[in-house]
């Protein structure tokens, strides 16, 4: 199972994006919304964004 590269959701097979940069570094993302947020306008996911998808309350 992959994770969102911006909020670290898990993301189901067969759904979301794969990004792959220009150095060859992938990036999945759960979401159109993720995938600009991360890569159109560089910013962070905040904190309680990240706590609210991860399953055990952690940041990675
Ligand atoms: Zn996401």
């Amino acid at each position: 199972m992959v994770k969102c590269s911006y909020c670290i959701k898990e993301i189901e097979r067969g759904t979301g994006l794969i990004y792959v940069k220009k150095n060859g570094a992938i990036r999945h993302y759960c979401s159109d919304r993720c995938y600009k947020f991360n890569e159109l306008y560089g910013k962070k996911a905040s904190k309680k964004e990240i706590a609210a998808n991860s399953p055990a309350g952690t940041l990675a």
